[in-house]
C-alpha cells in the first residue's frame, strides 16, 4: 500500500496543484500498486505516508498551512523517516528556512530546506521550462518570492524559460529552478507539474516505492514528448527528451 498524504488543499490549492495527487495514484495503480489518497485538512493531524504533498498558496494560506505544519511536526520526521515531499511554490518556501509576504513579514519555514525567500522585484508569471539532466520540466509560475539556494542544496534544474527561483546563481549566473535534497523535491513549476511531467511522478513513485517502473504508454507521455518538442521547433535546438 503506498500512502500519498495531499496538505491542506483548502489553503495550497489555488494552482490546481491537487492533481499531482491524481497523477501519482493513476500512475501507480496502472502499475499494480494499491494507493491511498487522504486530502488532509487544517482539522486533521498529518498522517504517516509515503509521499507528502504541498501545492501553491496565496500569502495568507499559506502563512496558515506554515503554522499547522510546524505545530503538528508530523512532516518533519517523516522526512527524517525517508518518506518523500514534493513542494511547490507556496509549498517550497514552506519547506525553507524562511520567507518574506507582503506586507515585509518574515515567517519562519520548516527547515528542511536551506533556502531562504525574500520579495523579489516583480511578480513572475508565465512559462517556466527548466532542465534536469537530460530531462525537461514544462510549466509556469506565479510568485512575488524569489529563493536562495543554501551552499549545500541544489536546484532541481536549470531554466532555460522563465525566472524559477529568480535569482542568478553559480558563475554562469544562470536561472535555476527549485531544489533536490535527497527526497525532498521543490520547484515553481504549476500545470500541475506531475501531470505535465509524467517522468517526474514516476521517479518521486520509484523513490517511495524503492524500484524503477516499467514504462507507461499514456497520452500525458506523448503530450510531454510533443511540448517539448514544439519547445525545440521553437528555439530551433535540439531539445531531446
Ligand atoms: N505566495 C507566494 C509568492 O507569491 C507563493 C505563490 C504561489 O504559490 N504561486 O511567492
Amino acid at each position: 500500500m503506498l500512502k500519498i498524504a495531499h496538505l491542506y488543499p483548502e489553503l495550497l490549492g489555488t494552482y490546481g496543484d491537487g492533481g499531482n495527487a491524481l497523477v501519482l495514484a493513476s500512475r501507480a495503480r496502472r502499475r499494480g500498486v494499491t494507493v491511498d489518497v487522504v486530502e488532509v485538512t487544517l482539522e486533521d493531524q498529518i498522517p504517516d505516508a509515503d509521499i507528502y504533498l504541498l501545492g501553491g498558496g496565496e500569502d495568507g494560506p499559506q502563512r496558515q498551512a506554515t503554522y499547522a505544519l510546524a505545530k503538528d511536526r508530523a512532516l518533519a520526521r517523516r522526512v527524517d523517516d525517508g518518506a518523500v515531499v514534493l513542494g511547490v511554490c507556496a509549498g517550497f518556501q514552506i519547506l525553507g528556512t524562511s520567507y518574506d509576504v507582503e506586507g515585509d513579514i518574515t515567517v519562519e519555514g520548516l527547515g528542511l530546506l536551506d533556502a531562504v525567500t525574500t520579495r523579489g522585484p516583480k511578480r513572475r508569471v508565465g512559462d517556466l521550462l527548466t532542465r534536469v539532466g537530460s530531462r525537461w520540466i514544462v510549466g509556469f509560475e506565479n510568485h512575488g518570492g524569489q529563493t536562495e539556494l543554501g551552499a549545500g542544496v541544489s536546484p532541481l534544474g536549470v531554466v532555460e524559460e522563465g525566472f524559477g527561483n529568480g535569482v542568478l546563481t553559480g558563475d554562469a549566473g544562470r536561472h535555476v529552478d527549485g531544489a533536490r535534497v535527497g527526497r525532498l523535491y521543490a520547484t515553481y513549476a504549476h500545470g500541475p507539474v506531475l501531470a505535465q511531467n509524467p517522468w517526474l511522478a514516476d521517479e518521486l513513485l520509484g523513490l517511495a516505492l524503492g524500484r524503477d517502473l516499467e514504462p507507461l504508454v499514456s497520452v500525458a507521455d506523448q503530450l510531454h514528448r510533443e511540448r517539448v518538442e514544439a519547445v525545440g521547433d521553437f528555439h530551433g535546438a535540439a531539445f531531446a527528451n
